[in-house]
């Protein structure tokens, strides 16, 4: 894992925030490349959530939301974590901590921090809500919470959405948008943060239904994080028991990841029954049923909910895409960039950059090449000039940020207009005729 922070950071992926503060806890900036890669993933979700279907919606609803909507959703009362405090070094831990030994409370437990024996106090419910303040007075009656989750914004829109797109159940709405958690252990880099963003999905759907949806959402997430270029054998379903189930959870799946650190959730689908609609109906004093044009039925619908987080999706496909690998053979004694290479290898549709322009010298007409190439193909995509140092450390350094294309014009190119196009994965060269490259490109980023 370090040596993907570190990655991260060299190649402009992810900074710690604040970094010349000290940096801040759990909170990571994301830099030229991260940023590209993030959107790409995004995107991706976008197109196949809201583009390429009939039945669901987009949705951007504001972070700030009435704050009744957190007392109706359950998340004042119940979204929370146990904790205990250690009254000697004063430092705090979540009561399941594996590091705790004993009971705490008890004067068998010892800090994992100082080591003392019976400092630990009882569990306490700490609350992983944001607050902060509506307006000038600073008092309780103007308290509002940073959204924990996307989800609420769905609930008290789906009749807006379903009358002005007018949807029928059973449809969905989709949305990404941050969410911030008083998270008590983060770390892992991306993976819990205090700030980051979520790809929600509530699907609305008859009373009776939602088992069968719940599977077949389950079947398409899964298709999807395959067509991200996972491993399958790094990916797992696990349900949740019950004493796992959030307070609003009638079944739930998480779609697990085998980090670096273990085998843990980046996605979850969720059964949460009628329980949001009919929270909001009671608090809000406001009919949210829906009446069903066929049949003249009125019920609160059902919902199933896909909820991935982009930042940790980020990080698993950065993770799976890390790799240190042996060069043997032509690159490595040619290009003088050392036999041993870091590569991300990123699903090209997902990578940041999608190809890399190298004149092979600064002179002889190539760099003017060169330029021309590269204009042109940054009308199409995000591509990347670097003539500095020798071509074996341009390739390396593009190998590192998961570049999948290394377009070099060489000596011949000035006679012929062809380059070579080197692919990242197999080291491979293509000669390729320059006024070619788009259509080369467009075809073998497709996908
Ligand atoms: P965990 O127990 O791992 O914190 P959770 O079960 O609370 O996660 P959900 O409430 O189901 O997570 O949130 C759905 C998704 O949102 C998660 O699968 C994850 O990808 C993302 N997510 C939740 N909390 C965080 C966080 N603190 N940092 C980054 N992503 C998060």
């Amino acid at each position: 894992m370090d040596k993907l922070v570190s990655l991260a950071k060299r190649r402009g992926f992810v900074f710690q925030s604040s970094e010349i503060y000290g940096g801040l806890g759990s909170v990571w900036d994301y830099g030229p490349l991260g940023v590209e890669l993030k959107k790409n993933i995004k995107e991706r979700w976008w197109r196949s959530m809201v583009h390429e279907r009939q039945d669901i919606e987009g949705l951007d609803a504001a972070i700030l939301m009435h704050p009744k909507v957190w007392e109706a959703s359950g998340h004042v009362a119940g979204f929370t974590d146990p904790l205990v405090d250690c009254k000697h070094c004063k430092n705090r831990f979540r009561a399941d901590d594996p590091r705790i030994k004993g009971t705490p409370g008890q004067p068998d437990a010892q800090c994992p921090v100082c080591g003392s024996k019976g400092t630990l106090t009882a569990p306490r419910q700490f609350n992983l809500m944001f607050k902060t303040f509506m307006g000038p007075v600073e008092e309780q009656a103007a308290v509002i919470y940073l959204r924990p989750e996307t989800a609420q914004g769905i609930y008290v829109n789906y009749l807006n959405v379903q009358q002005s797109s007018r949807q029928k159940i059973p449809f969905g709405i989709a949305q990404i948008g941050k969410a911030f958690r008083n998270e008590i252990t983060p770390g892992n880099f991306i993976f819990r943060t205090r700030e980051f963003e979520q790809m929600e999905m509530q699907f609305f759907v008859k009373p009776g239904t939602e088992n069968e949806w719940f599977e077949r959402w389950r079947a398409e997430r899964m298709k999807w994080v395959e067509g991200l270029g996972i491993r399958a054998e790094k990916l797992r379903w696990h349900q949740h028991g019950k004493d796992e189930l959030a307070h609003y959870a009638k079944d739930a799946y998480d779609i697990q990841y085998e980090f670096p650190f273990g085998w843990q959730e980046f996605e979850g689908i969720h059964n949460r029954t009628d329980f949001d609609l009919s929270n909001h109906q009671k608090y809000a004093g406001k009919k949210l049923d829906y009446l069903d044009p066929k049949t003249n039925e009125r019920f609160v619908p059902y919902v199933v909910e896909t909820s991935a987080g982009a930042d940790r999706t980020t990080l698993v496909v950065l993770c799976d895409a890390y790799r240190e690998e042996e060069v043997r053979g032509g690159e490595a004694a040619e290009d003088g960039g050392g036999e041993q290479r870091v590569v991300l290898k990123l699903k090209p549709s997902l990578a940041p950059l999608k190809a890399a322009v190298f004149p092979l010298v600064n002179k002889d007409g190539m760099p003017e090449l060169a330029h021309r190439i590269h204009d042109d193909l940054r009308r199409h995509f995000n591509v990347f000039y670097d003539d500095g140092g020798s071509i074996g450390r341009r390739y390396r350094r593009q190998d590192e940020a998961g570049t999948p294309y290394g377009i070099t014009i060489d000596g011949q190119s000035t006679q012929d207009q062809t380059v070579t196009v080197r692919d990242r994965d197999t080291l491979k060269q293509d000669r390729v005729a320059a006024d070619k490259l788009v259509d080369y490109l467009t075809q073998k980023l497709a996908g």
